[in-house]
């Protein structure tokens, strides 16, 4: 068959991974490359769509080219070119997903609404906040269809009006990119207004979770903005913080603060050491809480701010640890379990009898179990004895392919300590 596509030719018998749908093609299953008539070079180009097949010239699929080990990563199954509706029926597909899940409500506009291989859509994040989506691209794939995809949120998600591009951090570093890494696609909103720099721009935002009102800053925030990942493990803090003297320690911009304040906690203290998320965090209460003088923010490191409560005497009744990643890659691990280990350690200490610690880890290359474990011998390392309550993960609206566990990154634990 002529394909007007380049067409990637697989070794014998390496098919049959693909045929049980799992969706990358290492380099070394391809046996040649039939590059398409108008192509200049002697390789497909990086992000390329090129079709899938067989030894035998059965058709496989279609998806893109990457420079690496993994050489295509499969978007159609079964197809030999993209087909038309595409887009617009895998981003159907993850609206209706959030949908079915009860995430779409008047009191929630804020979900993830595609989290790439397990909305199969590899190397695609999408998330939602109010009437606007911040779309990030982890391959030149992606990149390269930006427009498409945008176009299909406008249609397929009827909240969206604003559409924002953010992949500065997140493409490949090496590869050449054609066209911005960063901007609006879909209209030009002027939100949020820098704080404190008296530029134009809008505060008339909120994006709503459970509830809750969160400004949120995807210009000048941190990955798309806020930390979706979080809402379920948020919800389990309201339940317990009733009465309780409450630490949110790596607090971004307060997501745990604010359920735990509506959760009825006595004090809590908000620690983080940006000064912008701080900032964010005082609006935040103030939306939510106007009347609460039960909140202090402070911008502060973490290891230093627990060294000098410890030295006052302070203690707690529930504290939080949401660090960001300490390993980003598997040769920081062992570095990072002690990192763990350490913070946990501080924490625990502060614990009053009979109080509860929230602990996490969003690094994909530390398991649950060497996170467990550092967490274990940090309660030991300051002599407390500690009980499992809850294991905790990312959620719903993070699914997980089977074919690819790598899309598991967050744990948590929540330990009762004696
Ligand atoms: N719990 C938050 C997300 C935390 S992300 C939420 O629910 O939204 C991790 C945060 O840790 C970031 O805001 C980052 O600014 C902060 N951080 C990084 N290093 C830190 C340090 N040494 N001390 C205190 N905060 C730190």
């Amino acid at each position: 068959m002529v394909n007007s596509m380049t067409t990637v030719i697989l070794k014998p018998h390496k098919e049959e991974s693909l045929l049980r749908f799992h969706p990358w093609v290492f380099s070394g299953a391809i046996a040649r490359v039939v590059l398409d008539a108008k192509h200049k070079g002697d390789a497909p180009e990086e992000g390329e769509l090129v079709c899938v097949q067989s030894s035998t010239s059965n058709v496989l699929g279609v998806g893109y080219w990457q420079v690496g080990s993994i050489a295509v990563r499969i978007l159609a199954f079964g197809e030999d070119s993209l087909p038309a509706d595409f887009w617009h029926s895998r981003i159907r597909a993850a609206y209706k997903v959030r949908e079915s899940l009860g995430l779409v409500r008047k009191d929630n506009n804020t979900f993830r609404l595609v989290h790439g291989e397990g909305d199969n859509l590899p190397g695609l994040i999408v998330d939602i906040y109010a009437d606007t989506a911040v779309v990030q691209a982890h391959s030149v794939g992606m990149h390269v269809c930006r427009k498409e995809i945008a176009d299909a949120i406008l249609a397929e998600v009827p909240q969206v009006q604003n559409i924002y591009y953010k992949s500065d951090d997140t493409l490949p570093f090496k590869a050449p990119i054609e066209g911005d890494k960063i901007g609006y696609l879909i209209s030009d909103y002027q939100f949020p207004a820098p704080l404190g720099e008296g530029q134009e721009g809008t505060d008339e935002f909120w994006s709503i979770e459970n509830g809750l009102s969160f400004r949120i800053d995807w210009l000048r925030g941190q990955k798309t903005g806020f930390f979706i990942d979080q809402r379920e493990n948020r919800a389990l803090v309201e339940r317990y913080a009733h009465g309780k003297d409450v630490l949110n320690m790596f607090c971004y911009t307060g997501g745990f603060s604010l359920y735990a304040l509506r959760g009825g906690a006595k004090t809590v203290d908000s620690v983080d050491v940006s000064q912008k998320a701080i900032d964010l965090v005082n609006i935040n209460v103030a939306k939510n809480f106007p009347k609460a003088k039960n909140h202090t923010a402070v911008a502060a490191d973490a290891f230093e701010y627990l060294s000098a409560q410890k030295s006052a005497g302070k203690t707690y009744d529930l504290i939080i640890l949401d660090p960001p990643a300490f390993a980003k890659h598997r040769d920081a691990v062992k570095n990072a379990l002690r990192g763990y280990q350490r913070i946990n350690a501080k924490a625990i200490e502060m614990i009053r009898p009979g109080g509860i610690l929230f602990t996490f880890s969003c690094s994909q290359a530390v398991d649950k179990e060497a996170f467990r474990l550092a967490v274990f011998s940090a309660a030991a390392q300051v002599g407390r004895s500690v009980r499992i309550l809850h294991q905790l993960h990312q959620p719903q609206d993070h699914p997980i392919n089977i074919y690819h566990p790598e899309g598991e990154y967050l744990k948590g634990l929540v330990l009762y300590v004696e």
